[in-house]
């Protein structure tokens, strides 16, 4: 059997067997050479390499021994396949821009905004929970307007969507300098736009950005109920994807669980890849904790750490601040770091972030925040959707997070009756099981009320 038609049967049947974004983003990339001894000889493109070749090579090997029907092994070697967009000359694995923007780097730039230096992609630990967001990330900074436009990175707080989104910042600085590249939180994208407002000087505003090539919005969540910058920002993302210049954007959630956001603005933010981030594994929230002691300079025994990684599962904001307060405790008490001490301080501190802290108005505020509907709505009877799905989860919150009975809780949310509550509660289990959104309006939630 000819190698194209083994290949493109291979493809359809990988892409079955694949999530989408992960075949869009590697297999469709892959070259096949030739066929010989019944081995087949890929090529992979440069920078998505071979760290996910190890990972999907058995089920390559198992589509094409199906699609050549005999027993197929698979050699690949990675190089520039010509489908790869732009590989970086003569790079290896993942090749990587130098951290940093060196200062005189900067100044060649149009107003080069502020990056953390720590958000590159060096120091981005990758993982299963977040191995995608990685890849789609690397790709655009590698080709911004060409791979994938936009691109929507979205997952729960801490989890390291500000971090990858700078990182492509870097790596476009450092590899395309002529490119001009903005970041912008939309917090500061609205304040701009109202100062430029007042001072009636909206079109300026606009062409502020539009003089930009590449375009990070941070956090785009914050856009709910802004008719006015919802609006801007629908010209300038408009202006963008017809120019084929890159926009990459982050947000705690999928833009369709974006209260108030137009329609419009939700078809075209999911025109590009949507990529999540989830919560860290053990294996990856380990390897975080010994890079941050790698550029710490203190010494801390291995067992500690794992203490720390095993006790700390929420976010990677937490785990090192954790760590963060595991070093300063020792510090100013000079003591060495030892797994006991360890444990002592993280007692002190997970205590305080135990549940039963939060009180039932908090959650319910913070859930009328998040999806965007009335407080009173939370509590009262009406049975519009928009309005029983966060009232379940309010009520959910309120049995987890606090120490009230069934009853006292259908007290606080208008009066209703201890089985209401929970039915709501294992409603929202089941629900759990099935939507990932749910799961991550919640844990979002969580995040803000611990
Ligand atoms: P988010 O924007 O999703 O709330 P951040 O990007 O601010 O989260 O990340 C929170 C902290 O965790 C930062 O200090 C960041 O450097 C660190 N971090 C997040 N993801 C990773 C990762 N994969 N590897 C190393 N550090 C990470
Ligand atoms: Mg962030």
């Amino acid at each position: 059997m000819p190698l194209e038609s083994v290949w493109k049967k291979t493809l359809s049947l990988l892409e079955k067997k694949m999530n989408r974004p992960a075949f869009e983003l590697f297999m469709k990339r892959i070259v096949p050479v030739s066929l010989s001894d019944n081995t087949l000889y890929l090529k992979v493109p440069g920078a998505l390499s071979m760290n996910y070749l190890d990972e999907y090579k058995s089920l390559i090997e198992d589509a094409s021994s199906e699609a050549a029907g005999t027993r197929v092994s698979v050699i690949a070697s990675h190089g520039d396949t010509g489908a790869a967009p732009e590989p970086s000359p003569g790079a290896a694995h993942f090749p990587l821009p130098p951290a940093a923007a060196a200062p005189h780097q900067k100044q060649r730039r149009r107003g080069t905004p502020f990056l953390n230096p720590k958000y590159t992609f060096e120091n981005f630990v990758v993982g299963s929970s977040n191995r995608l967001c990685h890849a789609a990330s690397l790709s655009v900074a590698e080709a911004p307007g060409k791979s994938y436009n936009p691109l929507f990175i979205y997952g729960g707080v801490g989890l390291g969507k500000t971090h990858v989104m700078q990182a492509i910042g870097h790596y476009i600085i450092n590899t395309k300098p002529h490119l001009n590249l903005d970041y912008v939180t939309t917090d500061a994208f609205i304040h701009e736009m109202m100062n430029f407002v007042q001072e009636g000087k909206l079109l300026d505003f606009r062409n502020k950005y539009l003089r930009s090539d590449v375009l990070l919005i941070d956090d785009i969540q914050f856009v709910q109920g802004r008719e006015g910058t919802q609006y801007e920002f629908f010209q300038i993302f408009n202006s963008f994807y017809e120019s084929k210049k890159q926009i990459v954007i982050t947000c705690d959630r999928l833009p369709k669980d974006i209260p108030t956001l137009e329609d419009r603005l939700v078809s075209r933010l999911n025109w590009g890849l949507i990529a999540d981030i989830k919560p860290p594994d053990f294996e990856t929230r380990l390897v975080i904790l010994k890079k941050n002691v790698e550029n710490s300079a203190v010494a801390i025994p291995e067992e500690a750490l794992e203490l720390i990684a095993s006790t700390v599962k929420s976010n990677i904001r937490d785990l090192e601040g954790t760590l963060n307060r595991v070093i300063a405790h020792a510090s100013l008490s000079s003591r060495e770091i030892t797994t006991s001490l360890t444990r002592e301080i993280i007692n002190d501190i997970v205590p305080l972030k135990a549940p039963l802290t939060s009180n039932i108005q908090s959650i319910i505020n913070e859930v009328s925040v998040y999806f965007g509907v009335e407080p009173e709505d939370l509590i009262g009877r009406r049975r519009k959707r928009e309005i029983v799905m966060p009232r379940m989860i309010a009520m959910f919150l309120a049995r987890e997070m606090t120490d009230r009975t069934l009853s006292q809780i259908g007290k606080e949310f208008g009066n209703k009756d201890h089985s209401s509550v929970l039915y709501s509660c294992e409603k929202i289990e089941r629900e759990l099981q099935r939507d990932s959104s749910v799961q991550l309006a919640i844990d979002n939630i969580k995040s803000r009320l611990i």
